[in-house]
């Protein structure tokens, strides 16, 4: 039998549990789309994500305890349909609050594997209200309605009396502040309607400085956001400058293709071709012999058009040379071969994410960009260099992934391939 996400247990009978409770009967934001593109979603489950790994005892206990808090604060407040300049008085308490939002978002971190790590490690305060040693922060502001004008209205082909929409549904998303690359936090928002829940949850070794700047930086971004007391309390929420279709946009920004079935490019294509297996990117020798990296280096643009393009191209690749079989140098030895590369490298430096590390192109790459020296008819790379290559390889690494809301998990499962190819582990 497996075990409980919850309490570990492994002798309790397993039930669903919804990753946002049914009771409040609120379906997944699914509604607006359609208003601002044709055609309406795709892949969108109207709030029906269940996951299968709480039992019994804490589902219908202490689980189902905090979705009735839930529940009620819904009733009170989060129904409400908001306009710009409303504002709510705002009363909650903070445990059942913080730890009602910190169970959803790790009910939706284990649908995609994304952020379990740090989430579980708050699976004590959730259940119980026990004292965890991280930290974690709880913001909340107002989205207003979109307000279309004349221009939108016929650029989107709406019906004149829809001139006004307001937020609908629920939803969770990540988000990024930038600049924290080298640290791994949950950054979540929960919409409700209008409301916003910012969830910022914090690994148990992150200094106060780094937790000091991150907070600055959020409320800098976010400044009509106000931050919850650790005390029972009352605030007055307010809207800020984010209405109902920059609440949005981020998800439709990174999921085109659910959106609409406009051309996406051909790289786009090319990967979504096959689902899985190798994507070959064949480099010729005029385009070498020119020095013109353009055609690759915008494929290379295109892999960030959506977020499936981008996982797909995790690990995946491999650049071929074409037209220098007879050549008898090896390709780290052809002075513009080396000069492609090296002005492709400064363009898009996250080799670690797309390279798959077993294949050749990834095994020759620190030849190809760093000094190369012979040592009795052995062309070698010296091991500074060596070690140059491989921190700014995972820094790379790092950034991407921290600016595309791919997780510590993925960073993790990226780094033992790299690491397996480097040292033969
Ligand atoms: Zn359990």
């Amino acid at each position: 039998m497996s075990s409980c996400a919850f309490c570990g247990s492994r002798d309790k009978k397993i039930t669903r549990e919804h990753v946002f409770p049914k009771a409040i009967g609120l379906s997944m934001d699914d509604s607006h789309a359609d208003k601002w593109v044709e055609r309406s979603p795709k892949r969108f489950v109207g709030g029906e994500i269940v996951i299968k790994d709480v039992c019994e005892d804490c589902n219908s206990g202490p689980l189902s305890e905090l979705d009735a808090y839930a529940k009620e604060i819904y009733d009170s407040y989060l129904y409400q349909k908001v306009n710009q300049d409303d504002q709510i008085t705002f009363s909650y308490y903070f445990d059942q609050l913080s730890r009602w939002l910190l169970k959803i978002c790790f009910n939706s971190a284990r649908v995609n594997n994304a952020d379990t790590t740090i989430l579980s490690e708050f699976i004590p305060y959730i259940l119980n209200g026990e004292e965890v040693e991280n930290e974690f922060l709880i913001y909340v502001h107002l989205i207003r309605p979109k307000e279309f004008s004349t221009e939108e209205i016929r650029a989107f082909d709406l019906d004149v009396s829809e001139k006004k929409e307001y937020p609908e549904g629920w939803r969770l998303s990540q988000f990024r502040l930038q600049g924290f690359h080298e640290i791994s936090f949950v950054q979540r928002f929960v919409f409700i309607n209008s409301f916003c829940f910012s969830v910022l949850a914090f690994p148990k070794n992150i200094s106060n400085e780094s937790l000091d700047k991150i907070k600055i930086k959020f409320e800098e971004e976010y400044e009509h956001s106000i931050c919850l007391n650790e005390s029972d309390g009352k605030v007055t929420i307010k809207t800020g400058q984010i209405d109902a279709f920059d609440a949005f946009f981020p998800h439709m920004n990174m999921n085109p293709e659910f959106y609409s079935d406009e051309y996406l490019g051909d790289f786009h294509n090319l990967v979504h071709k096959y689902d899985t297996g190798l994507i070959v990117i064949v480099i010729e020798r005029k385009e070498v012999e020119a020095g013109d990296i353009s055609r690759i280096s915008s494929m290379f643009s295109n892999i960030f058009i959506s977020k499936k393009t981008i996982l797909r191209c995790k690990q995946s690749i491999d650049l071929i040379f074409d037209g220098y079989d007879d050549d008898e140098r090896g390709l780290f030895l052809i002075p513009e071969a080396r000069k492609f590369v090296q002005d492709l490298h400064s363009e898009f430096p996250y080799w670690f994410y797309i390279l798959n590390p077993e294949l050749p192109f990834f095994k020759i790459l620190p030849y190809m960009l760093y000094e190369i020296e012979h040592v009795e008819d052995v062309v070698k790379i010296s091991d500074d260099n060596l070690s140059l290559f491989i921190q700014e390889g995972f820094d790379k690494l790092n950034e991407f992934c921290y600016n595309n809301c791919l997780s510590e998990e993925t960073i993790y499962e990226i780094s033992m391939e790299i690491d397996k190819s480097i040292n033969g582990g």
